[in-house]
């Protein structure tokens, strides 16, 4: 194999059959959600009446460590996948660093990002399942389109709704979802009890994830054959993920390389654990070493400086209580441009994984993302999503390290996605209009103070 194989890329027949639960495999299991009235713990039949019965049996599964993947679904992976491995030599040039730096390219997707690997699974189940609607939340509009698109595959109609405030920033993400035929309402909105709550309160509220997650469980519920779909944080949408870390174990093995560190941005943890937990199976297996670092806003901090508690997924409560580092779920992180990393808490697992030590997290400040998004983009041709530039930042953090050490390591990061649709934010940086936010202690205490109460 030549060493300067830039790209790395599996035949169809190899695309993964089966996506990897590593509930199964951890040593410490997620703890249950709890039902918010009772505080009771809730198996998957308690959550059947908001998702498909599949995501739901899923989500509570901590025995089987492969999952089949259905054809129809695999049919579709093939419309975009493999995904390219590549190695950046470009960037590790312009670093000047030995680190050997591959990165997983998830942004040639049709809509741009690794949202649609959940997306086509959960819309297939629902079709499977008799259902005709489907609703969800979006920020920036990455799993909008995604979920847009997927329901115009196998025949569902889409509602979703955008966070106000990206929706008249971003209108063409508005306008993917629209071209795929979903219809887009701006959260919060005057349709249901959740958006009208928030409006009396603050007619001039620009939204966040939390309200419009309560808005579309409202709408599932109230719709007769409609089911609500989440783009991150819940156990089965990292699962439909892993398929990006299968790839990637035999790509790297293409390339004759094991990663010493793997790297991705962090929302709710959808694209870390789908990245990662392929990996992480070999150090809780067999020994490895290998290091796994979630990049997370400062502005949004929940792995490095929110609490360990049982809290909602979404600002009125409407969700099971999870256990998860969490900000509070009426925390309103600040109006950052990666609006998929503007989320109060992380995945049950991922949040479990960390409590005991099998990953960390760094925090990055918007400027930084930025630079580091730039850097990349004139190195590797690549403009990426400002989420994914928090991905390249902490890999750069990292190949500088190897500079002074002079170290070999081999650096694996996650493209989540392109940031073409997002060239408003890349103005902004460049004209010197960006602001970093940071959080602090204090706010931390103040959102996470009543959390205790929940649960004892
Ligand atoms: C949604 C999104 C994220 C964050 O979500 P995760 O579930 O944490 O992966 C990251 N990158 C892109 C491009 C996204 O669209």
């Amino acid at each position: 194999m030549s060493t300067k194989q830039k790209r790395f890329i599996l035949p169809e027949d190899e695309i993964p059959t089966q996506w990897y639960n590593i509930q199964a495999d951890m040593p410490n299991k997620p703890l249950p959600p709890l039902n918010p009235a009772t505080k009771q713990p809730m198996k998957a039949e308690d959550l059947y009446p908001v998702f498909s019965k599949a995501c739901c049996d899923q989500e509570m599964d901590t025995e089987h460590a492969w999952i089949d993947i259905p054809e129809e679904v695999r049919d579709m992976y093939k419309y975009y996948r493999s995904t390219p491995l590549v190695r950046a030599y470009g960037l590790e040039k312009a670093l000047g660093t030995p680190a050997h730096i591959y990165f997983k390219n998830e942004s040639v997707s049709p809509v741009g990002s690794h949202k649609l690997n959940s997306a086509l699974a959960q819309a297939y189940y629902c079709k499977q399942e008799g259902v005709t609607n489907i609703t969800t939340e979006t920020g920036a509009g990455q799993w909008g389109a995604a979920l847009s698109y997927a329901a115009k595959v196998f025949g569902l109609e889409a509602a979703v709704y955008q966070v106000k405030i990206s929706y008249n920033q971003k209108p063409y993400r508005r306008s993917i979802m629209q071209a795929y035929g979903a219809q887009v309402t701006p959260s919060p909105s005057m349709s249901t009890r959740a958006g009208k709550d928030v409006l009396t309160k603050d007619p001039n509220n620009q939204g966040s994830l939390g309200t419009a997650i309560s808005e579309a469980i409202e709408l599932a519920m109230s719709t007769p054959n409609c089911k609500y779909v989440l783009g991150s944080v819940l156990n089965h949408v990292a699962l439909h993920q892993t398929v990006i870390g299968l790839e990637a174990e035999k790509q790297m093995a293409m390339a004759g390389e094991y990663p010493d560190i793997v790297i991705a941005c962090f929302g709710g943890g959808s694209n870390f654990g789908g990245c990662a937990f392929p990996f992480m199976r070999h150090n809780i297996l067999d020994g490895k070493k290998t290091r796994f670092i979630a990049a997370e806003p400062s502005s949004c901090p929940k792995l490095t400086r929110g609490v360990f508690q049982y809290d909602f997924g979404d600002l009125s409560g409407l969700t099971p209580l999870l256990p998860m580092y969490t900000l509070g779920h009426d925390f309103m992180p600040s109006n950052i441009h990666a609006g998929g990393l503007r989320y109060h808490g992380a995945g049950v697992i991922v949040s479990q994984l960390l409590k005991d030590g099998f990953m960390e997290a760094v925090d990055i400040p918007q400027s930084e993302t930025f630079q580091a998004g730039l850097l990349f983009s004139k190195s590797e041709g690549i403009i990426p999503a400002p989420e994914s530039c928090h991905a390249i930042a902490a890999t750069i953090r990292e190949a500088k390290k190897c500079i002074e050490t002079g170290e070999e390591k081999i650096i694996l990061f996650n493209l989540s996605g392109h940031g073409l649709i997002d060239m408003a934010a890349y103005d902004q940086y460049l004209s010197g209009s960006l602001h970093d936010y940071e959080v602090d202690d204090e706010e931390v205490k103040k959102f996470t103070k009543e959390l205790e109460q929940i649960i004892k």
